[in-house]
């Protein structure tokens, strides 16, 4: 799993959409400012343009001030893009103005429709800015059709053919890559995220959702190379349940189960959160925890072997554990510590279950 939060996300969202916002309403102000010094722009284009960087200056207000849902600004970003441009389109065709200044306002537009599209694609679910986007495009034929189909004669029917017919290509194929690679992008997450989950599961343990021993040996040598390096302590606590094969063929599998289950939840709460808790197999668990040394951890391991043995594991029946305890020693690699932890737990075992031992560095509790 990544280290961003949603929140955190959110507001790395936030932030980019102000400077977003930003730039674009400096960029429309300079395009007023362009068109109204070199009297380019109709008035229509300025009116538009007015409004938009009226939307763009609110929206950085609202960003600003306010806790507004994301999904309105990006929404209402998409569609006042959409909106816009279809506007300056529809006016450039059919406003009045002469040959040459049509052409200008079109080509202008040619330019910028890439951007509607880009912006329904950034803000909606891949079909649906498909669907979206193509009825855009279908506006845009339908606005302009009127126009080749109505000026038969001369130039300007040649003009339309071949301006407009190149509109629709290339609008198309925008369209069409755009929904390519938002095809594409959606697959590669949903194989990381497949990979992910499979990524955790290979490290969980299926039944209690605890880590499993893989997991238990990778943290263990981590542990193993910290303490080595600044010298700290470290202990590992192998847990048996006392007769676990009596619960079984008395109580049937299930049951068995169920022990397991509540056995990791009657552990856990007795823990630090820099301790580990993990199935190391079968009914065995083993706890990692590192600052502790062999007296502590044996202590913790009584302290749980007690809680254990008061536990309430629903099937009317006491349950007990026994546990060995190891420290860490100079020398000591993942596989040398388990194996004194076990041989530990093999003398807690002989000596009449329900307790716990100690291997290693002098002091047992
Ligand atoms: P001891 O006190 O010496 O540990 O005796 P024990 O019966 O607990 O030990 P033994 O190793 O003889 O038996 C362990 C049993 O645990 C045998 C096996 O069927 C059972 N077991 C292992 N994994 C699971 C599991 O996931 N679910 C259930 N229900 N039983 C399991
Ligand atoms: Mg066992
Ligand atoms: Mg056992």
């Amino acid at each position: 799993m990544g280290s961003y939060n949603d929140t955190s996300i959110t507001a790395l969202k936030r932030r980019i959409y102000f400077f977003i916002f930003l730039f674009a309403l400096a960029g429309a102000l300079v395009a007023f400012g362009l068109t109204e010094s070199f009297s380019l722009g109709s008035a229509f284009s300025r009116n538009i343009l007015i409004l938009v960087s009226g939307y763009h200056l609110a929206m950085m207000l609202i960003l600003w001030f306010f806790k507004t849902p994301l999904r309105f600004v990006e929404v209402s970003m998409a569609v006042v893009a959409t909106l816009a441009l279809l506007s300056v389109f529809y006016y450039a065709l059919n406003g009045e103005h002469e040959q040459l200044s049509t052409q200008f306002a079109l080509v202008n537009m040619y330019l910028w429709m890439p951007m509607a599209y880009l912006s329904i694609f950034l803000v909606f679910e891949v079909q649906r800015a498909l669907l979206g986007s193509s009825l855009v495009l279908l506006l845009i034929v339908l606005l302009s059709l009127p126009h080749i189909i109505g000026t038969p004669h001369g130039t300007n029917a040649l003009l339309g053919f071949t301006t407009l017919g190149q509109l629709y290509m290339s609008n198309a194929v925008i369209i069409a890559a755009l929904f390519f690679f938002a095809t594409l992008q959606k697959h590669v997450q949903s194989a990381r995220s497949v990979a992910a989950q499979m990524q955790r599961l290979a490290h969980t343990d299926a039944l209690t959702g605890l880590a499993n021993r893989r997991q238990l040996e990778v943290l263990i040598q981590k542990e193993i190379y910290r303490v080595a390096r600044y010298n700290k302590p470290l202990s590992v606590i192998v847990m048996d349940i006392d007769n676990f094969k009596l619960i079984n063929d008395n109580y049937g599998h299930d049951t068995g189960d169920q022990v397991l289950l509540r056995l990791a939840r009657a552990i856990e709460p007795g823990l630090r959160n820099s301790d580990s808790l993990g199935r190391w197999g079968g009914e065995e668990f083993v706890i990692v925890t590192p600052e502790t040394d062999l007296s502590q951890a044996h202590k913790l391991a009584e302290l749980i072997r007690r809680r254990v043995a008061g536990y309430d594991f629903g099937h009317g029946r006491q349950v007990t554990i026994s546990s060995g305890v190891a420290a860490y020693q100079p020398e000591d690699n993942l596989y040398s510590l388990i194996k004194r932890a076990d041989t530990a737990l093999y003398q807690a075992k002989t000596a009449g279950r329900n307790q716990v031992a100690s291997q290693g560095l002098a002091a047992e509790g």
